[in-house]
Protein backbone atom coordinates (compact mmCIF):
# COMPACT_ATOMS: atom_id res chain seq x y z
CA UNK A 1 0.00 0.00 0.00
CA UNK A 2 1.40 3.20 -0.91
CA UNK A 3 0.34 6.32 1.04
CA UNK A 4 0.83 9.95 -0.50
CA UNK A 5 2.48 12.73 1.97
CA UNK A 6 -1.16 14.17 1.45
CA UNK A 7 -2.97 10.27 2.67
CA UNK A 8 -0.94 10.69 5.77
CA UNK A 9 -0.61 14.03 6.89
CA UNK A 10 -4.73 13.84 6.81
CA UNK A 11 -4.10 10.94 8.44
CA UNK A 12 -2.11 12.80 11.28
CA UNK A 13 -4.62 15.60 11.25
CA UNK A 14 -7.74 13.14 12.16
CA UNK A 15 -5.29 11.31 15.03
CA UNK A 16 -4.64 8.66 12.97
CA UNK A 17 -1.31 6.93 13.81
CA UNK A 18 0.51 4.69 11.05
CA UNK A 19 3.08 2.12 11.47
CA UNK A 20 3.91 0.66 8.22
CA UNK A 21 6.43 -2.45 7.90
CA UNK A 22 9.87 -1.84 6.54
CA UNK A 23 8.97 -3.35 3.35
CA UNK A 24 5.71 -1.50 2.98
CA UNK A 25 7.79 1.80 3.95
CA UNK A 26 10.13 1.26 1.52
CA UNK A 27 7.73 1.42 -1.16
CA UNK A 28 6.07 4.50 0.14
CA UNK A 29 8.73 6.43 0.31
CA UNK A 30 8.59 8.37 -2.92
CA UNK A 31 5.50 10.91 -2.22
CA UNK A 32 3.05 10.63 -5.11
CA UNK A 33 3.56 12.95 -7.76
CA UNK A 34 0.99 15.43 -8.15
CA UNK A 35 -2.74 14.93 -10.31
CA UNK A 36 -1.97 17.04 -13.84
CA UNK A 37 -3.73 19.55 -14.36
CA UNK A 38 -7.13 18.97 -15.88
CA UNK A 39 -10.43 20.38 -16.44
CA UNK A 40 -12.04 17.48 -16.94
CA UNK A 41 -12.11 14.30 -15.17
CA UNK A 42 -12.46 11.60 -17.40
CA UNK A 43 -14.86 8.72 -15.76
CA UNK A 44 -13.44 5.52 -15.78
CA UNK A 45 -9.34 6.36 -16.04
CA UNK A 46 -6.90 4.13 -13.99
CA UNK A 47 -6.44 6.08 -10.48
CA UNK A 48 -4.39 5.19 -7.76
CA UNK A 49 -6.24 2.64 -5.44
CA UNK A 50 -8.29 4.32 -2.17
CA UNK A 51 -6.64 4.07 1.49
CA UNK A 52 -6.95 0.57 2.76
CA UNK A 53 -10.47 0.16 5.18
CA UNK A 54 -8.95 0.72 8.18
CA UNK A 55 -7.67 3.89 7.40
CA UNK A 56 -10.74 5.13 5.42
CA UNK A 57 -12.64 4.50 8.34
CA UNK A 58 -11.05 4.96 11.57
CA UNK A 59 -13.69 5.61 13.59
CA UNK A 60 -15.34 2.72 12.10
CA UNK A 61 -12.95 -0.02 12.73
CA UNK A 62 -10.83 1.00 16.38
CA UNK A 63 -9.09 -2.06 17.00
CA UNK A 64 -7.53 -1.66 13.60
CA UNK A 65 -3.46 -2.21 13.30
CA UNK A 66 -1.47 1.50 13.35
CA UNK A 67 1.32 2.53 11.26
CA UNK A 68 4.75 4.61 11.70
CA UNK A 69 3.84 7.98 12.26
CA UNK A 70 4.06 10.65 9.96
CA UNK A 71 5.65 13.44 11.04
CA UNK A 72 3.49 16.52 12.55
CA UNK A 73 5.21 18.96 10.30
CA UNK A 74 4.29 16.38 7.12
CA UNK A 75 0.43 16.76 8.15
CA UNK A 76 0.75 20.41 8.38
CA UNK A 77 2.95 20.85 5.03
CA UNK A 78 0.09 18.63 3.56
CA UNK A 79 -3.01 21.00 4.75
CA UNK A 80 -0.56 23.63 3.30
CA UNK A 81 -0.23 21.90 0.05
CA UNK A 82 -3.80 22.13 -0.61
CA UNK A 83 -4.20 25.39 1.25
CA UNK A 84 -1.76 27.42 -1.87
CA UNK A 85 -4.02 26.14 -4.51
CA UNK A 86 -5.38 28.22 -7.07
CA UNK A 87 -9.32 27.65 -8.27
CA UNK A 88 -8.13 24.61 -10.89
CA UNK A 89 -5.54 22.86 -9.05
CA UNK A 90 -8.05 23.00 -6.17
CA UNK A 91 -10.86 21.47 -8.62
CA UNK A 92 -8.02 18.68 -9.87
CA UNK A 93 -7.36 17.95 -6.49
CA UNK A 94 -11.02 17.31 -5.84
CA UNK A 95 -11.19 15.74 -9.04
CA UNK A 96 -8.53 13.40 -8.34
CA UNK A 97 -9.27 12.77 -4.58
CA UNK A 98 -9.04 9.07 -3.21
CA UNK A 99 -8.19 9.76 0.25
CA UNK A 100 -11.42 8.04 1.39
CA UNK A 101 -13.61 4.84 0.44
CA UNK A 102 -16.35 7.74 -1.34
CA UNK A 103 -14.17 7.43 -4.11
CA UNK A 104 -15.37 4.10 -4.64
CA UNK A 105 -19.06 4.52 -4.79
CA UNK A 106 -19.24 8.22 -6.54
CA UNK A 107 -19.93 8.48 -10.08
CA UNK A 108 -17.76 12.06 -10.00
CA UNK A 109 -17.02 14.27 -7.79
CA UNK A 110 -19.32 17.81 -6.98
CA UNK A 111 -16.73 20.49 -6.37
CA UNK A 112 -19.48 23.74 -6.30
CA UNK A 113 -20.58 26.02 -8.40
CA UNK A 114 -20.78 29.92 -8.94
CA UNK A 115 -19.46 33.10 -8.96
CA UNK A 116 -15.67 32.93 -7.51
CA UNK A 117 -16.00 35.95 -5.49
CA UNK A 118 -19.58 35.44 -4.55
CA UNK A 119 -20.80 37.70 -1.46
CA UNK A 120 -23.06 34.87 -0.20
CA UNK A 121 -21.32 31.06 -0.02
CA UNK A 122 -24.01 28.19 0.75
CA UNK A 123 -22.64 25.64 2.51
CA UNK A 124 -24.37 22.02 2.33
CA UNK A 125 -24.18 17.96 3.52
CA UNK A 126 -22.83 16.04 0.58
CA UNK A 127 -23.97 15.34 -2.90
CA UNK A 128 -27.25 13.37 -3.43
CA UNK A 129 -28.29 11.16 -6.39
CA UNK A 130 -28.58 13.80 -8.78
CA UNK A 131 -25.87 15.65 -7.72
CA UNK A 132 -23.21 12.57 -8.04
CA UNK A 133 -25.00 12.37 -11.59
CA UNK A 134 -25.17 15.67 -12.44
CA UNK A 135 -22.04 16.70 -11.16
CA UNK A 136 -23.53 20.30 -9.55
CA UNK A 137 -24.83 20.69 -5.80
CA UNK A 138 -28.39 20.93 -4.91
CA UNK A 139 -30.25 20.01 -8.15
CA UNK A 140 -32.41 17.46 -6.77
CA UNK A 141 -35.78 18.40 -5.26
CA UNK A 142 -33.66 20.11 -2.19
CA UNK A 143 -32.07 22.32 -4.38
CA UNK A 144 -35.07 23.72 -5.98
CA UNK A 145 -36.23 24.88 -2.56
CA UNK A 146 -32.61 26.13 -2.10
CA UNK A 147 -33.14 27.71 -5.19
CA UNK A 148 -36.66 29.71 -3.99
CA UNK A 149 -35.40 30.65 -1.01
CA UNK A 150 -32.18 32.32 -2.67
CA UNK A 151 -34.49 33.68 -5.08
CA UNK A 152 -36.41 35.69 -2.69
CA UNK A 153 -33.67 37.24 -1.10
CA UNK A 154 -32.39 38.43 -4.56
CA UNK A 155 -29.98 36.06 -5.15
CA UNK A 156 -29.31 32.83 -7.51
CA UNK A 157 -26.68 30.15 -8.45
CA UNK A 158 -27.52 31.66 -12.13
CA UNK A 159 -24.66 33.99 -14.09
CA UNK A 160 -24.70 37.46 -12.14
CA UNK A 161 -23.01 39.94 -10.19
CA UNK A 162 -21.31 38.55 -6.98
CA UNK A 163 -23.89 40.40 -4.53
CA UNK A 164 -25.99 38.34 -6.61
CA UNK A 165 -24.96 35.41 -8.00
CA UNK A 166 -24.21 32.74 -4.62
CA UNK A 167 -21.15 30.24 -4.94
CA UNK A 168 -22.67 26.63 -3.21
CA UNK A 169 -20.46 24.03 -1.90
CA UNK A 170 -20.82 20.61 -0.12
CA UNK A 171 -18.75 19.90 3.31
CA UNK A 172 -18.22 16.64 1.18
CA UNK A 173 -17.01 16.21 -2.35
CA UNK A 174 -18.57 12.80 -2.84
CA UNK A 175 -21.96 10.98 -2.47
CA UNK A 176 -22.03 8.82 0.61
CA UNK A 177 -23.76 5.69 -0.18
CA UNK A 178 -27.45 6.01 -0.16
CA UNK A 179 -27.10 9.18 0.99
CA UNK A 180 -26.34 7.82 4.62
CA UNK A 181 -24.75 10.49 6.93
CA UNK A 182 -20.97 11.52 6.34
CA UNK A 183 -18.98 9.69 9.37
CA UNK A 184 -16.25 12.21 10.73
CA UNK A 185 -13.14 10.69 9.60
CA UNK A 186 -14.63 11.77 6.03
CA UNK A 187 -15.92 15.07 7.04
CA UNK A 188 -12.09 15.41 8.30
CA UNK A 189 -10.62 14.22 5.43
CA UNK A 190 -12.63 16.96 2.85
CA UNK A 191 -12.41 19.44 5.06
CA UNK A 192 -9.34 21.35 3.96
CA UNK A 193 -11.02 21.58 0.18
CA UNK A 194 -13.96 23.37 1.28
CA UNK A 195 -11.28 25.90 3.79
CA UNK A 196 -9.68 26.41 0.37
CA UNK A 197 -12.97 27.28 -1.52
CA UNK A 198 -14.05 29.31 1.48
CA UNK A 199 -10.17 31.18 1.23
CA UNK A 200 -10.37 31.75 -2.50
CA UNK A 201 -14.41 32.87 -2.71
CA UNK A 202 -13.96 35.17 0.44
CA UNK A 203 -17.69 35.65 0.58
CA UNK A 204 -19.06 38.11 3.07
CA UNK A 205 -21.75 35.39 4.30
CA UNK A 206 -21.64 31.70 4.73
CA UNK A 207 -25.08 30.24 5.08
CA UNK A 208 -24.18 26.66 6.21
CA UNK A 209 -27.16 24.07 5.59
CA UNK A 210 -27.88 21.79 7.98
CA UNK A 211 -26.39 19.81 11.06
CA UNK A 212 -23.32 18.44 8.96
CA UNK A 213 -22.49 21.83 7.27
CA UNK A 214 -22.77 23.68 10.72
CA UNK A 215 -21.34 21.33 12.86
CA UNK A 216 -18.01 21.18 10.56
CA UNK A 217 -17.46 24.81 9.66
CA UNK A 218 -17.80 25.43 13.71
CA UNK A 219 -16.15 22.72 14.93
CA UNK A 220 -19.12 22.51 17.06
CA UNK A 221 -21.24 19.03 18.40
CA UNK A 222 -24.22 21.69 19.11
CA UNK A 223 -26.97 20.95 17.49
CA UNK A 224 -28.76 23.04 14.59
CA UNK A 225 -31.29 24.69 17.12
CA UNK A 226 -28.56 25.96 19.57
CA UNK A 227 -26.42 27.15 16.60
CA UNK A 228 -28.99 29.03 14.76
CA UNK A 229 -30.18 32.61 15.17
CA UNK A 230 -26.75 34.13 15.61
CA UNK A 231 -24.07 35.16 13.93
CA UNK A 232 -20.66 32.77 13.83
CA UNK A 233 -17.03 33.27 12.40
CA UNK A 234 -15.32 31.07 10.40
CA UNK A 235 -11.51 32.05 10.04
CA UNK A 236 -13.33 35.65 10.36
CA UNK A 237 -16.08 35.10 8.09
CA UNK A 238 -19.49 35.29 9.31
CA UNK A 239 -21.58 32.38 9.49
CA UNK A 240 -25.57 32.15 9.54
CA UNK A 241 -27.14 28.81 10.40
CA UNK A 242 -29.83 27.36 9.16
CA UNK A 243 -32.51 24.35 8.42
CA UNK A 244 -30.97 22.17 5.72
CA UNK A 245 -33.52 22.43 2.53
CA UNK A 246 -34.43 18.85 2.67
CA UNK A 247 -35.35 18.54 6.05
CA UNK A 248 -37.12 21.89 5.34
CA UNK A 249 -38.94 20.01 2.42
CA UNK A 250 -40.97 17.52 4.99
CA UNK A 251 -41.18 20.02 7.54
CA UNK A 252 -42.77 23.41 6.38
CA UNK A 253 -43.56 24.56 9.93
CA UNK A 254 -39.92 25.60 10.16
CA UNK A 255 -39.74 27.36 6.71
CA UNK A 256 -40.60 30.66 8.95
CA UNK A 257 -37.97 29.89 10.79
CA UNK A 258 -35.37 29.01 7.74
CA UNK A 259 -36.41 32.60 6.19
CA UNK A 260 -35.47 34.26 10.04
CA UNK A 261 -31.96 33.09 9.17
CA UNK A 262 -31.40 34.04 5.75
CA UNK A 263 -32.91 37.43 6.95
CA UNK A 264 -30.58 37.66 9.48
CA UNK A 265 -27.56 36.52 6.84
CA UNK A 266 -28.60 39.38 4.88
CA UNK A 267 -28.48 41.57 7.52
CA UNK A 268 -24.84 40.60 8.14
CA UNK A 269 -24.47 41.53 4.27
CA UNK A 270 -25.94 44.94 4.27
CA UNK A 271 -23.68 45.54 7.72
CA UNK A 272 -26.64 46.72 10.03
N1 LIG B 1 -27.94 18.05 -0.07
C1 LIG B 1 -26.79 18.68 0.18
O1 LIG B 1 -26.45 18.98 1.32
N2 LIG B 1 -26.03 18.99 -0.87
C2 LIG B 1 -26.36 18.71 -2.12
O2 LIG B 1 -25.60 19.03 -3.01
C3 LIG B 1 -27.57 18.04 -2.34
C4 LIG B 1 -28.36 17.72 -1.30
Amino acid sequence: MRWSERQRAMLQVIGIRLVVPPVAAAAAAPVAPQAPVRTEVSKGASRPAPLPQAARHPGLDPGAPSVAAAPVAAAASARADVATLGWRELRDAVASCRACALCESRQQTVFGVGHLQAHWMIVGEAPGEQEDRQGEPFVGESGKLLDNMLRALGLTRDEGPPERQVFIANTLKCRPPKNRNPVPAETALCAPFLERQIELVQPRIILATGRFAAQALLASDEPLGKLRGRVHRYRGVPVVVTYHPAYLLRTLSDKARAWEDLCLAASVVRGT
